[in-house]
């Protein structure tokens, strides 16, 4: 483990964020995550793109030219000597007393990372995996990946209490995506998510299956919203997030996904995604 505050490294849980940091008062800032495998960042270019993303429409000014932030995610990756994790970057739009309204001129920006490994045995999770579903009580810009995730937080609470992995989650009775990560339905062969508006989070594991391992696969997709009765008669279901990659949804509020089990679709799209994050994505 290595953790980085605004231009040096620190010990990890080090105390040195200011109490009127505005991502301490208000959750005002952005996150990332990234997998590291290999020893290298997996679809870095993807994570930064939607980083710069976030950080435009929260109007929080960028410090760090890309070359210098992927440049920081090798160090940290090098020092820590970390090859199977994932980098954690928050960023914040910095510190003054508290008030609602923010004068971007006068803020710094605050840069939190660490590196963690991941000690856990994901491949667990391709044995599939129990889920509850729960409204989708969320903003309507949750494309932009900020630190508020109170109702992603309750979410996930509740789906846990109740030894479930996650929640899939629906707003006025279509199926949006996860509280931690997508969510794709298989029906006769073919692949099924929302369509990458504002109501989610464009996923970039999500992205991936879209754009390479579906078509690599055969696998025919299409990004359309499905409601509730969809999910219910659906062959199959599964998440996707950065650190799981695909986890095949096989009991859904106690009822079978399909004849639960985990179904040929999902599996075929496993060992795709599988084999991309082994070779590696700039
Ligand atoms: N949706 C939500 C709400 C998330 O928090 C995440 C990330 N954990 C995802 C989707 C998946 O995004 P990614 O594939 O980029 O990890």
């Amino acid at each position: 483990e290595l953790t980085y505050f605004n231009g040096e490294f620190v010990e990890p849980g080090a105390k040195c964020v200011s109490l009127d940091d505005r991502g301490y008062c208000f959750g005002d800032g952005v996150y990332e995550v990234t997998r590291v495998f290999n020893g290298r960042c997996f679809a870095f270019s993807y994570h930064q793109d939607r980083l710069y993303r976030s950080m435009r429409f929260m109007d929080i000014p960028v410090k760090m030219p890309p070359e210098d932030l992927q440049e920081l995610h090798e160090i940290m990756i090098e020092q820590s000597g970390i090859t199977d994790g994932y980098i954690y970057l928050q960023i914040t739009r910095g510190v003054e007393p508290r008030h609602h309204a923010y004068d971007r001129a006068k803020l710094e920006p605050t840069m939190y990372m660490y590196i963690r490994p991941i000690k856990e045995d994901l491949s667990k999770l391709g044995d599939g995996v129990k889920a509850i579903s729960l409204p989708d009580e969320r903003w309507h810009h949750v494309d932009i990946k900020t630190l508020n995730l109170i109702p992603n937080i309750l979410a996930q609470t509740k789906a846990e209490k109740k030894f479930a992995y996650s929640a899939v989650l629906f707003r006025d009775g279509i199926c949006t995506e996860g509280a931690t990560s997508n969510v794709f339905a298989v029906k006769d062969g073919i692949l099924y998510t929302h369509p990458a508006d504002e109501l989610i989070l464009k996923g970039i594991t999500r992205q991936l299956v879209v754009t390479r391992v579906a078509p690599t696969a055969g696998v025919s997709l299409i990004e359309k919203e499905f409601d509730r009765e969809f999910v219910d008669n659906a062959d199959e279901l599964f998440f996707t997030d950065t650190i799981g990659g695909i986890i095949p949804i096989i009991k859904l509020d106690r009822q079978p996904v399909g004849n639960g089990n985990v179904g040929p679709v999902t599996m075929k799209l496993r060992d795709g995604y599988e084999k991309l994050l082994a070779e590696g994505l700039a």
